[in-house]
């Protein structure tokens, strides 16, 4: 057992020194992979083969950033994505983390987890009190949330 622990933390730290090299996934290549995932299910549900050619592209076009080895290229194609799309790519993230923090929120008992609107600090505040007046620890943002 030993032995194979060895290897595996031996095949990691390769595949971290691999990898810092390489693109890997940036915010580009996850917008890539959901655009590949609709095409793909739009080939599924109506046999299109364009929508499977164009979904499977994407997929290898996917694989080819985040191995690239031209990280500066890759860096450059991001910031230009993420000039025009940050703000959603943003927006997408704070959604997510807010559909998380409900779930949370609910499983815990005695805890309501909000998240700050302007820097994505998650804010804990005690089940039961009603409204309150929330002050963000983070960037000291006030707002009015139901407990
Ligand atoms: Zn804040």
């Amino acid at each position: 057992m030993g032995l194979l622990k060895k290897y595996i933390t031996m095949f990691r730290t390769d595949m971290k020194e691999v990898m810092s090299r390489r693109c890997g996934l940036d915010e580009l290549n996850y917008f890539i992979i959901i655009v590949a995932f609709i095409l793909i299910g739009i080939a599924l549900f109506s046999s299109k083969v364009i929508a499977l050619v164009l979904g499977v592209a994407c997929v290898v076009l996917c694989f080819v950033r985040s191995f690239s080895k031209k990280v500066e290229q890759r860096a450059k194609e991001n910031a230009f994505y993420m000039r025009y799309m940050g703000g959603i790519v943003k927006l997408c993230g704070y959604l997510k983390l807010c559909v998380m923090m409900k779930i949370k929120s609910i499983r815990d008992a005695e805890y309501v987890y909000f998240v700050c609107k302007t820097c994505g600090q998650i804010v804990r505040v005690p089940k039961g009190r009603n409204k309150v007046n929330i002050r963000c620890p983070k960037c000291n943002t006030t707002f009015i949330k139901r407990t």
